[in-house]
């Protein structure tokens, strides 16, 4: 019978063998095979339907892990989906299974920075050249697109600034010149938009934020299609980049109320950027201003926000900064967002790439917010009250 993504997340992956409600942890490395024969005719089996999850090393995977897969392809709505160990392994296997010694690469400037790193500096040591372009100006694609671009690597929005590109721009563009894409949808998730089929080649999301949702697992997924399905076949196999059977449960016993939680960051996020933007000192850096070009780029896309926002913040010092965001009670300071909780931190220049347009350096100051599932009156009270320090 036909059922909506909400009612498929509660009544997928029963385990009838247990007759449990949820899949078991199968912890294996060793495979036992009855005979020999067996284990080649699986061999056989594997080369002709390597999409197959099939029972062969631990390393490739156990049916706990093929089961997050199989939930997963199924949200993403992709070819498959491969599960790495952490989402930053994700972006990793994305890049790696495409880019090659003399090849370049166009990155969006503001990414994740531990991804701007990965390109910018790791990827000089393998000759392979990285460009920045615009998100703001799709047109510095076009400029920089040479013979030996391999690849465009969106994310969308941008890392703590926020800006939302017209995706199906760039699909085109990179279409017309036979190049492959890779979207970075940590924000969003398939929940609220799928890149795969809007027609990237690749969508990575880190698993450890709204996946799991409760700060206690890392894990990545990298939906791909069709045609880059086998490149990244091969390099995860030479990697050894895979997610543990302890962790797919996990991450699997998230997905359960995925949708009930978002809708709920949703909501509070929504609720604390307009109570926010009351105040002039700020700028809110959420698609939520029906006249501005990131909102109308996000609803020609999105289906859904979530709850992770930037605060551009005029204050006549930094030390105002930083006494706002250590006086909140119900915000802690740390990196991974996407749990139940929220987090305020204020981001140093170091980490916003080449963003000179955002001049930072003239008192303003950045700071993210991830909006928890707390009642957000709290929330507005505790914002409220630390506010006071910026003048
Ligand atoms: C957190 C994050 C990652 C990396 O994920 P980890 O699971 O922490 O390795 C990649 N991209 C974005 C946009 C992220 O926010």
């Amino acid at each position: 019978m036909k059922k909506s993504l909400r009612t498929y997340l509660k009544h997928t992956s029963k385990d009838f063998y247990n007759r449990s409600v949820n899949p078991p942890i199968v912890r294996a490395s060793t495979i036992i095979f009855k005979t020999m024969k067996d284990l080649r005719e699986l061999q056989k089996k594997k080369l002709k339907n390597p999409r197959g999850g099939h029972y062969e090393y631990g390393r490739q995977g156990t049916s706990t892990v093929y089961e997050l897969e199989k939930i997963l392809t199924n949200l993403e709505e992709c070819y498959h989906v491969f599960l790495t160990s952490s989402g930053f392994g994700s972006v990793f296997l994305a890049i790696f299974s495409i880019l090659r010694p003399g090849d370049e690469i166009l990155v969006s400037d503001p990414v994740y920075s531990p991804t701007r790193a990965l390109t910018q500096d790791f990827l000089k040591e393998f000759q392979i050249k990285t460009i920045f372009y615009d998100p703001r100006n799709l047109n510095s694609i076009n400029k920089n697109i040479t013979k030996k671009t391999k690849m465009i690597y969106v994310e969308n929005p941008g890392s703590n600034t926020f800006e939302f590109q017209d995706l199906k721009k760039i699909i085109s563009i990179a279409k017309r010149k036979k190049i492959i894409t890779a979207m970075d949808n940590t924000w969003a998730t398939p929940y609220f938009f799928k890149p795969i089929k809007l027609g990237f080649d690749m969508s990575i999301v880190s698993a450890t934020k709204y996946y799991s949702g409760h700060s206690d697992v890392m894990g990545g997924s990298l939906a791909v299609n069709k045609k880059v399905f086998k490149n990244v076949l091969k390099t995860q196999n030479m990697t050894g980049l895979r997610l543990s059977p302890d962790d797919a449960y996990l991450i699997m016993r998230g997905l359960r109320t995925l949708d009930v939680r978002l809708d709920t960051h949703q909501k509070n996020a929504n609720l604390i950027a307009h109570f926010l933007a009351k105040y002039k000192k700020i700028k809110v850096l959420y698609p939520y201003i029906k006249s501005s070009k990131s909102y109308k780029m996000w609803k020609k896309y999105y289906h859904g926000s979530t709850g992770l926002m930037g605060l551009k913040i005029k204050a006549k010092k930094k030390s105002m900064v930083d006494k706002f965001v250590n006086s909140l009670n119900f915000f802690g300071h740390g990196y991974s967002w996407g749990g139940f909780e929220s987090l305020a931190m204020h981001q140093e220049i170091r980490e916003q790439g080449d963003r000179k347009f955002f001049n930072l350096d003239k008192n303003n100051y950045l700071v993210r917010l991830h909006i928890g599932l707390e009642d957000p009156n709290d929330l507005i009270k505790d914002l409220k009250k630390s506010l006071k320090h910026i003048k």
